[in-house]
């Protein structure tokens, strides 16, 4: 018998309250007893996303609310902006270009932060400038953008913001109101714990306007009848909705409303800072920035002389821990610790200790326990 963790940045655990949740009796979703728990639903949705907005949801994983977006919002030939200083970024460009938007890729090195004044810049020479599209936690890379300082950018001209908060959303800070982001989007097998199917999407006036402009095709993954079948005395979806994760959510939501925003915030902060001291203790290099580091991913260079993919293999293999790779360029040169969602303090300490037998086998030079120790001293610090 070997237990399994998994310790991936989606999908991620599911707590047992959860699992049970989605493991009732199934129920139709056109009744009474479905539609409150879909209003219910998107009533803890907006107190995650911080917003006000109208906030819908999609049976599907996360990219297909990131096309929503692009086919909700805009007409082929609009000027679109994409930051991308990662895979995620990159994903907005393909869609965006997928549908016929003319891209203006602002690319930066995958170890560095996107500068908002880059947006601004590019937003003051061109005033046709539909939209904007930023990546709040670039997955592949642990690098956190600061979408507040865009959004106070983009707050003053005619362009959307367009958000993926997917591994952002109850791991760091999101204020959708405040922050001015147009239309927000995370998907259920990150922070909320659940597993992989299920999207939301926030969307503000702003975005609204621009909707009733838009003339690309759209039917599944329409805002407009989304929200419309929301709204009705009788909450409820267009089509068929994932009845077993929208239950699943709505314990899920009661656990992140019972810990409190600040508290979850709080929590990740802590595991993502004992993560990064642990793995710094051993003599590896963090992949991120020091100004931009978010807290669902812990992203570190592979050391010299050890096969990046044989460690991930080997810890899967022979600790039951399934850490992740890299990503596209990254393939093999970096691995990832995820901590988004229902982590706690031994999960980080568990890890810490599998890599530290793992490396020790594969003959790196440290000292064992090293990392276990600065992470244990990070907690008891707290
Ligand atoms: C996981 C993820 C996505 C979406 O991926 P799916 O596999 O479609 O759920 C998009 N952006 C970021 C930053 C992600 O972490």
């Amino acid at each position: 018998m070997r237990k399994r963790y998994l310790m991936t940045p989606g999908p991620t655990p599911v707590p047992s309250e959860v699992l049970l949740a989605q493991a009732r009796p199934m129920i139709h979703h056109r009744t009474d007893e479905f539609s409150n728990i879909l209003a219910q639903v998107i009533e803890d949705l907006k107190y995650v996303f911080q917003t006000k907005n109208d906030v819908a949801v999609f049976a599907s994983s996360g990219t297909g609310a990131m096309e929503s977006a692009v086919s909700n919002l805009f007409s082929a030939g609009d000027k679109v902006i994409v930051t991308s200083n990662g895979k995620f970024g990159d994903r907005f460009v393909q869609i965006a270009e997928a549908y016929g938007l003319e891209v203006k890729k602002l690319e930066y090195e995958w170890d560095t932060v996107v500068d908002p004044k880059d947006v601004g810049d590019e937003l003051a020479k061109d005033a046709g400038i539909k939209g904007v599209f930023v990546t709040q936690s670039e997955t592949s890379t642990g690098v956190l953008n600061d979408v507040k300082a865009v959004g106070e950018i983009v707050k003053n001209h005619q362009a959307i913001l367009v958000v993926d908060s997917i591994t952002g959303i109850g791991a760091v800070d999101l204020k959708t109101d405040e922050w001015g982001l147009d239309v927000v989007m995370t998907g259920s097998q990150k922070g909320l714990m659940l597993p992989p199917g299920l999207a939301a999407v926030s969307i503000s006036d702003k975005a609204w306007e621009a909707a009733s402009r838009s003339s690309l095709p759209k039917f599944y993954f329409s805002y407009k009848k989304a929200i419309d079948s929301i709204n009705k005395a009788q909450p409820t979806t267009p089509f068929t909705p994932p009845v077993s994760l929208i239950v699943g959510l709505s314990e899920a939501l009661k656990m992140m409303r019972d810990e409190g925003l600040e508290g979850m915030i709080e929590r990740h902060s802590m595991l993502a800072e004992a993560t990064r001291r642990g793995l710094e203790s051993m003599g590896i290099k963090l992949f991120a920035p020091s100004n931009g580091r978010g807290s669902a991913v812990t992203p570190a260079w592979v050391p010299d002389g050890i096969d990046g993919k044989a460690l991930v293999k080997k810890m899967k293999e022979e600790q039951g821990i399934t850490i992740a790779g890299g990503q596209d360029r990254l393939s093999g040169k970096v691995f990832r610790i995820g901590h988004l969602g229902y982590f706690d303090r031994f999960d980080i300490l568990t890890t810490l200790a599998g890599l530290e037998m793992t490396l020790v086998e594969l003959g790196y030079d440290f000292e064992p326990g090293s990392g276990v120790r600065a992470a244990e001293e990070t907690f008891l610090n707290k």
